[in-house]
C-alpha cells in the first residue's frame, strides 16, 4: 500500500507520534494521505476503525473518502468508521446527547429560508436588507461561540443591545420549535462538550484518532470542536493549503493553520512539493497568479506530467458567443481527443453564468450535470413534500406544521389558524399539540375543526408508520393521501405542473433507492437531508456528462480538460470583494480553479456584457495580466499583437466545422 506514495506523504502516513499538519499545494496528494493512513490506522497500526473519524468538506466528497478506503480493505475491518463533513458529525453528536441540551434526538434542521423567516417574524418586516443583516450577525456570533446572554452581557451599545435580544428571541424559537440551524450544529456540540466531562470524556475515547481535509476552510468553532476532541496529545492529521482558502466569507479562517502550530507545539509539519494533476504548464500558471498574494507559508509545486498545451485565454464578444465557443470547442476536442463529455468540466464564478452556458450545450446536445447551483432541495414543491416529512420527524417543528396544512389547502381557514397560534403560544406549546387541546377545540366550528383534526391525525399515523415501513412506498402512499399531483394541477398551468411532480416523482426515486441502499426509513432519511448543502445537490449518479460547478464547489476536484469563464474584472475578482478589498481571496479561487485542470485548461472572457439589460464593456480580469505569456497562448485583445480579433459565434462554428471536416 505504502509505495504508491512518495517518501513524504508515506512519512505523513506513518506518523503516530502526535499531531501532524500536512501543508502542500493543489494536487500534491493531501487528499490522497488521507486516505492511505485511514487504511493504515487500521491495517498496520490496529486501530479499530470505530475509533477513527475523517473529517471532509462536502457530503460528495466524504462519500468519495469512503468509496476509496473500501478499495483499499475489506468491508468487515472498516465497520463503524466515521467519514463525514462536520455538519453531519456534529448531527450525529446531537441526536446522541440533545437530552443534555433539551432537545429531543428528533430535532429539525432548520435551513437558511427558515431561519430568515424567523428573523422576519421577529422583526416584523419584510425588509431584506435588515433581515439579512441580522441574519448574518446572529450567524457570526454564533460562530464566535458567543451566545445570547453573553451577547446581552457584552453589548457596549444600544445597537449591540438590541441585537442581543433579537437573538434570544430567535434562540428561544429554535428550542420551541425544537429546531436547530446549521451553526448551532458544531456550536451545540462544543459548548456541551466543554461543560460536560462525561460526555467529553466519552467521545474522546470514541473518536480516538482524527483526520482533516481542508483544515484552512473550517471557522472557529469547527476548530474548537477539533482542539477538544484530540485533547494535549493530539491525535490527528489535518491536511490543508492556505491559497485554497475560499470560505473567508463563511467565517473560514485560515489563521487557523498557524494557531494550530501554537496549539499544539510538538505539531509535526510535512511539506509536499511534487503535483501529480496538472503538466507542468497549467502548474506555472497557477504557481504564477498566486505568487501576487502575500505568503502565509512558503511552498514550491512541480510535477512530472509533462509540458503540455499553452492555456488559452479568449476574449469573445459576449456571453453568446461565449457560450457557443465553449460548446464548439468542447465538440471539436472531444472529437479529435477521442475522450468522454465526463472528462469536461466547465467552472464559473456566480451561478447566473450557468444558464446561457447550459442554453448552447443543450442546442448542441451535450449532456451536462450541474452541481452547486439552485438546489434540488430548494424548489417548492420539495419543500412543499419535506415539510410534511420534517413534521413526522419532530411534530414541535410549527414552520413544517404550517405549510403542510395549507399545503395543499385543505379547507383550514386562515383565521382558524390564527386562533391556533394564539392558543399554541399562550400555553406555550406546538401548533400540533394544540389541535388537540380543548380549550382550542371550543373556540372553533366543527367544520373548520375537522379538515385541522384530520390533518393531524394523518400525520399522528404517519408518524407511527415511519418507522416500520420502507421508504420510497410509504412516501408514494402519502403523496396520494394528500393528493398533491391534483393540487399541482389545480394550481398551475399543465407544463408547469407537469414538471413539478416529475420533479416530486425524481424525489421518491431518489428517498426509494438511497432508503434501501443504506438501509434508513424516512425519518432518519429527512434528518439528513437537511444536511445537503447547497454546494452539493442530490448526489447524481456518474453519467457521461459534462460538470458544470462554481469555483466554490470544485474544490478538492480534478479533471482532465477545464473550461474556466467568465474571467472579467466585476466576475472574478467579484465587484463586491473589489470593494471590499478582498480580491485576494478571489486569487486564491482562480487558483483552485486553474489547479482543478489535469491536461487542458481553456479560459474565456467577454469584451462586452449585459447587465441589467444593458451592455457594458467589460475589463480581462487582472488575474489574466499575472499568468506567465510563455505558456499562455492569448487571443483577442490581451493578444500580443492585439490585432487577433475577438472571436464571434460565426467564427467559433466555422473553426469547429473546418477542424471535423480535416478530421473525418
Ligand atoms: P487539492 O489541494 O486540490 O485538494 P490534493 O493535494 O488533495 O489536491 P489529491 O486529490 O490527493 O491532491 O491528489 C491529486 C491527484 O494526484 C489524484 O489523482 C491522486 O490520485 C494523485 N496522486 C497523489 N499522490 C500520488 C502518488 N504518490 N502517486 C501517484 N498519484 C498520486
Ligand atoms: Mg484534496
Amino acid at each position: 500500500m505504502l509505495h504508491t506514495l512518495n517518501p513524504a506523504q508515506r512519512a505523513a502516513v506513518q506518523y503516530l507520534g502526535g499531531p501532524c499538519l500536512v501543508l502542500a499545494g493543489a494536487g500534491s496528494g493531501k487528499t490522497r494521505v488521507i486516505t492511505q493512513k485511514i487504511a493504515y490506522l487500521i491495517e498496520t497500526a490496529g486501530m479499530d476503525a470505530r475509533n477513527i473519524a475523517a473529517i471532509t468538506f462536502t457530503n460528495k466528497a466524504a462519500r468519495e473518502m469512503q468509496e476509496r478506503v473500501s478499495t483499499l480493505l475489506p468491508a468487515p475491518m472498516l465497520r463503524g468508521l466515521t467519514v463525514s463533513t462536520f455538519h453531519s458529525l456534529g448531527m450525529r453528536f446531537l441526536r446522541e446527547e440533545a437530552r443534555h441540551l433539551g432537545y429531543k434526538p428528533q430535532f429539525s434542521i432548520l435551513d437558511s429560508a427558515d431561519a430568515w423567516k424567523i428573523i422576519s417574524d421577529i422583526l416584523q418586516t419584510t425588509d431584506k436588507g435588515l433581515i439579512r443583516q441580522t441574519v448574518s450577525q446572529i450567524s457570526l456570533l454564533k460562530n464566535d461561540r458567543i451566545g445570547p446572554d453573553d451577547a446581552l452581557r457584552n453589548a457596549a451599545s444600544e445597537g449591540e443591545m438590541h441585537l442581543a435580544r433579537l437573538y434570544r428571541q430567535y434562540q428561544d424559537t429554535l428550542t420551541a420549535y425544537q429546531a436547530v440551524d446549521f451553526d448551532d450544529l458544531i456550536r451545540l456540540p462544543v459548548d456541551l462538550l466543554e461543560r460536560n466531562d462525561d460526555v467529553l470524556q466519552k467521545w474522546r475515547s470514541r473518536l480516538r484518532y482524527l483526520l482533516i481535509d481542508e483544515c484552512q476552510d473550517t471557522n472557529t468553532t469547527q476548530y474548537d470542536l477539533v482542539k477538544l476532541l484530540c485533547n494535549v496529545s493530539g491525535q490527528f492529521t489535518a491536511v490543508g493549503d492556505d491559497d485554497q482558502s475560499i470560505y473567508a466569507w463563511r467565517g473560514a479562517n485560515m489563521e487557523n493553520l498557524r494557531t494550530l502550530q501554537d496549539d499544539f507545539p510538538q505539531l509535526r509539519v510535512i511539506k509536499l512539493e511534487q503535483n501529480y494533476r496538472s503538466v507542468a504548464r497549467i502548474l506555472r500558471c497557477a504557481n504564477a497568479v498566486i505568487a501576487n498574494n502575500p505568503k502565509l507559508f512558503e511552498k514550491t509545486l512541480w510535477s512530472e506530467l509533462g509540458v503540455g498545451d499553452p492555456i488559452q485565454v479568449v476574449e469573445t464578444k459576449n456571453e453568446e458567443h461565449e457560450a457557443e465557443l465553449i460548446a464548439m470547442k468542447l465538440l471539436a476536442h472531444k472529437f479529435e481527443a477521442q475522450t468522454d463529455f465526463k472528462d469536461y468540466a466547465i467552472l464559473y464564478r456566480s451561478n447566473f453564468q450557468a444558464r446561457i452556458i447550459e442554453q448552447a450545450l443543450r442546442e448542441h446536445r451535450i449532456p451536462y450535470q450541474i452541481s452547486g447551483g439552485q438546489s434540488f432541495f430548494d424548489k417548492a414543491e420539495i419543500k412543499d413534500i419535506l415539510a410534511y416529512l420534517r413534521l413526522l420527524v419532530n411534530d414541535k417543528d410549527d414552520p413544517a406544521f404550517i405549510r403542510a396544512v395549507t399545503t395543499p389547502k385543505r379547507g383550514v381557514g386562515n383565521v382558524t389558524l390564527e386562533k391556533l397560534g394564539v392558543y399554541a403560544q399562550q400555553r406555550n406549546i406546538s401548533l400540533y399539540a394544540a389541535v388537540y387541546e380543548e380549550g382550542f377545540i371550543h373556540q372553533v366550528q366543527a367544520a373548520q375543526y375537522t379538515p385541522l383534526k384530520d390533518f393531524a391525525d394523518f400525520i399522528g399515523r404517519m408518524q407511527f408508520r415511519a418507522p416500520r415501513e420502507p421508504a420510497g412506498p410509504l412516501l408514494m402512499e402519502m403523496l396520494k393521501a394528500i393528493d398533491y399531483e391534483t393540487w399541482l394541477y389545480d394550481s398551475e398551468e399543465a407544463r408547469p405542473a407537469e414538471t413539478k411532480w416529475n420533479t416530486v416523482m425524481d424525489f421518491v426515486d431518489w428517498i426509494a433507492k438511497k432508503g434501501e441502499r443504506d438501509g434508513k426509513d424516512l425519518l432518519e432519511l429527512t434528518q439528513t437531508i437537511a444536511l445537503i448543502t447547497m454546494l452539493e445537490g442530490r448526489d447524481e449518479e456518474e453519467v457521461d456528462a459534462v460538470k458544470m460547478t462554481t469555483l466554490h464547489a470544485s474544490k478538492g476536484l480534478e479533471y482532465p480538460h477545464v473550461f474556466l469563464v467568465g474571467c472579467e474584472e466585476e466576475i472574478l475578482p467579484h465587484q463586491n470583494s473589489i470593494e471590499a478589498g478582498t480580491v485576494e481571496e478571489e486569487r486564491r479561487l482562480m487558483y483552485v480553479g486553474i489547479t482543478r485542470a489535469q491536461r487542458t485548461l481553456t479560459i474565456t472572457w467577454c469584451g462586452k456584457r449585459r447587465r441589467a439589460g444593458e451592455w457594458q464593456i467589460t475589463q480581462p480580469s487582472r488575474f489574466l495580466k499575472e499568468m506567465p505569456v510563455e505558456d499562455v497562448r492569448f487571443s483577442g485583445r490581451l493578444a500580443p499583437d492585439k490585432n487577433t480579433p475577438a472571436i464571434t459565434k460565426q467564427e467559433a462554428r466555422g473553426m469547429a466545422a473546418s477542424l471535423l471536416a480535416k478530421l473525418s
